[in-house]
């Protein structure tokens, strides 16, 4: 029934893929299968070196997976592009269900009480009115039924872009930039932090140096993907 009307909706009003432009088959959403298939995906080993890289020194965030790499002007760039600046907050709910079948493994493990996303980026991203993390954390949540945290990080102050400083000055730009609040539903749980794209890690580890500070058991951080 549903397809029929997809059918139909598209014959009158295409819907075209958010990459390559071409007419959507009725049973694709966003992307094309052709363009979604040329997105790449981190082996094991990739994602052990990244969390080697990323997280294990601080000790901060006790497990780390992602469900693609992101790479410039391919895409899932237009993807994720599409999701934070043309309104399309749909799109978080599609990719977060699609992150929760690939990791699906993984996150069971995790055995997690909790889903809590990242707080938006930058001053300019919360004038927009939504959060994209939000959604995707959704989606997943709503596919491994695993509930979202009562409890929200917020920012306490804003901070400045992080594009183009080095590790370190990212590290010092993002320190102790979030509170938490409602904190009562944190303490001894085990939570999963929920971001679109993690690339040095320093946003997410210090989202869970609250969380532990306010007494979570264990944290561990969910991405769409990884970037350089
Ligand atoms: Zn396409």
């Amino acid at each position: 029934m549903l397809n029929r009307f997809n059918q139909l909706l598209d014959f009158f009003l295409p819907r075209l893929c958010v990459s390559c432009f071409s007419r959507l088959d009725y049973n694709e959403n966003y992307i094309c299968n052709n363009c979604f298939g040329e997105i790449n995906k981190p082996d094991l080993i990739r994602l052990q070196h990244e969390y080697n890289r990323k997280f294990a020194d601080d000790k901060i965030i006790s497990g780390f997976t992602s469900a693609f790499v992101l790479e410039k002007d391919k895409a899932l760039q237009h993807l994720i592009h599409s999701l934070k600046y043309n309104e399309n907050f749909r799109i978080g709910i599609y990719l977060g269900k699609i992150v929760a079948q690939l990791c699906r493994e993984i996150i069971m493990e995790w055995n997690a009480d909790y889903i809590i996303p990242v707080p938006l980026h930058h001053l300019k991203k919360a004038e927009r009115g939504y959060n994209q993390s939000f959604y995707i954390a959704k989606g997943i949540g709503s596919t491994l039924n695993i509930k979202l945290s009562h409890s929200k990080i917020k920012r306490k102050r804003y901070t400045s872009t992080q594009t183009a400083l080095s590790l370190v000055e990212r590290r010092d730009n993002i320190k102790d930039a979030f509170e938490l609040k409602n904190t009562r539903s944190v303490h001894g749980k085990k939570i999963i932090l929920v971001d679109d794209v993690i690339t040095t890690g320093a946003t997410i580890s210090e989202c869970g140096k609250i969380l532990l500070t306010e007494g979570a058991a264990k944290v561990f951080a969910l991405s769409v993907a990884i970037a350089d």
